[in-house]
């Protein structure tokens, strides 16, 4: 895979088409998507805080899924449901022909995170699933600006097809892989997406490639005490595999993240185990270094099963590609952020942020709402994966973040459950639905914005074949 920067002239020059463009004719339309939204904002943050409330975890998202169906066909959407095999999968469709703009939403929660929407830690329900990342924002908020758009349709002010994608179990399988497989993605002529954060900004940086998968031994099972030399233990091979790829450790580059899981070691010390399993991700900035991580571990776990005279097998599960990020497409986007904005907290929302700060151990800073000026990409993304690096292959695919949580606080806890729940994170919804279709208006209005866009992923995806990380079939669901 090629990678390719442009100068500070080029980013500086692009800058200024941007803000050109939020200044120029479709700034009209624009104010009109925003009115849009403000006039079904009351409905949207409903709909969020059911799906807050719901918070079913990946491939769970029955009520979750069907609650966004159902308020899209109510809205004059076409929905086409349990797609891709997945049964909390569907789509959401408006207008007719060319150009065909996609979003993407999400709606899963994560296990074990319930929590009321209060600064002070405590369950809504102990021990059940909370949207810890916040994705019953993502959902709604893109949906929203799938609607605006729909709005300026069917005014007769837009032309084209939106498609709002609800896209299930991005913590566990990816949805969004089995969708791309499918060729879902394949005649979208640009998709946006969002995630929830701690900034407001453009996401320029991408997101790691991962590899999912289980590595299994079978050994001889013996009295450990009586005739320990009739037995082959399965658990010796998951300690050498493990010695292995923790030895290896030393020898990746920086941007490498390996962790894992043992899943099956062993029941009772006076038997030889016959069975142990282990479930590993890798992940690096390019699939390609993931390529050869996975080449050095599978002899890893062969070594290990010669070692400790056993069988073993390696199954890959899932993976997600690295994002390509489209800095045409993302300064368009930020021409929007600019054009808006920053989100705008109450003194009390962040003496609500501040409560959680001091709660968690972080500066108490608040919440930071400002817009972060454009910055060059990094050379290598932050630690994590995401199944949209899949359609970003597919398709020239956008992405922005927005304040839903205080400064610094933990991801995945307490926190982004308590703010995503009460006004902070429906202030995060509503800007990022206006940002979005503010945007797609941008790139529907003028269709020089959107070739050049296309052109960036054509130059940036020479050569490269997708294919997704996913085995044959559907997911499997009992792997998290
Ligand atoms: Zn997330």
């Amino acid at each position: 895979m090629k990678k390719h920067l442009p100068s500070a002239a080029a980013a500086l020059a692009g800058l200024l088409i941007a803000s050109q463009l939020a200044a120029g004719a479709s700034i009209k339309k624009k104010e009109e998507a925003v009115a849009s939204i403000e006039r079904h904002k009351a409905e949207i943050i409903a709909l969020s805080d059911r799906v807050w409330a719901f918070a079913e975890t990946a491939l769970l998202e029955v009520r979750s899924a069907e609650a966004l169906a159902a308020y899209a066909e109510k809205q004059g959407f076409k929905v086409e449901r349990g797609i891709a095999g997945l049964p909390t999968a569907f789509v959401a469709s408006y207008g007719e022909g060319k150009p065909v703009i996609g979003i993407l939403g999400e709606y899963d929660a994560l296990p074990g995170l319930s929590q009321k929407a209060q600064p002070v830690k405590e369950a809504l329900q102990a021990g059940s699933p909370g949207h810890g990342c916040g994705h019953n924002l993502l959902g709604t908020a893109a949906f929203g600006a799938a609607l605006a758009i729909k709005d300026l349709m069917t005014a007769g002010k837009l032309k084209g097809t939106i498609r709002f994608y609800g896209t299930p179990a991005e913590e566990a399988v990816g949805g969004k892989v089995y969708m791309a497989r499918e060729g879902l993605f394949s005649d979208l002529d640009v998709c946006l997406t969002w995630h929830p954060d701690d900034k407001t900004r453009v996401s320029v940086d991408g997101s790691q490639a991962i590899v999912d998968f289980i590595v299994e031994f079978s050994g001889k099972t013996a009295h450990a005490a009586a005739d320990p030399w009739n037995g082959r233990s399965a658990v010796a091979a998951l300690e050498f595999f493990t010695t292995g790829l923790n030895r290896m450790r030393e020898f990746v580059r920086p941007t490498v993240r390996m962790h894992y899981s043992i899943l099956n070691g062993g029941d009772v010390p006076n038997v030889v185990p016959a069975y142990a399993r282990l479930w590993c991700w890798l992940r690096d900035s390019k699939g390609a270094g993931v390529d050869q991580l996975m080449v050095r571990t599978r002899r890893i776990a062969e070594g290990a099963a010669m070692m400790a005279e056993v069988e073993s097998k390696l199954t890959v599960q899932g993976g997600d590609w690295e994002t390509l990020v489209n800095l045409t497409g993302e300064k368009v986007m930020f021409a929007n952020l600019m054009w808006l904005g920053p989100i705008l907290f109450t003194p009390e929302e962040q003496e609500f942020a501040k409560e959680i700060q001091r709660a968690t151990g972080v500066d108490p800073k608040g919440l930071d709402g400002e817009v972060k000026p454009w910055a060059a990409p990094k050379a290598d993304p932050e630690g994590g994966s995401t199944d949209v690096g899949d359609v970003s292959w597919i398709v020239p695919t956008l992405s922005m973040n927005a304040t839903t949580a205080p400064v610094d606080t933990p991801w995945h806890a307490w926190p982004v459950v308590a703010c995503g729940g009460m006004s902070i994170g429906h202030k995060a919804l509503v800007y990022t639905a206006k940002a979005l279709a503010a945007t797609i208006v941008d790139l529907v209005e003028d269709p020089k914005a959107l070739q050049a866009v296309q052109a960036e992923f054509r130059e940036k995806t020479k050569g490269v074949v997708y294919k997704p990380f996913i085995p044959e079939g559907p997911p499997v669901a009992s792997k998290h």
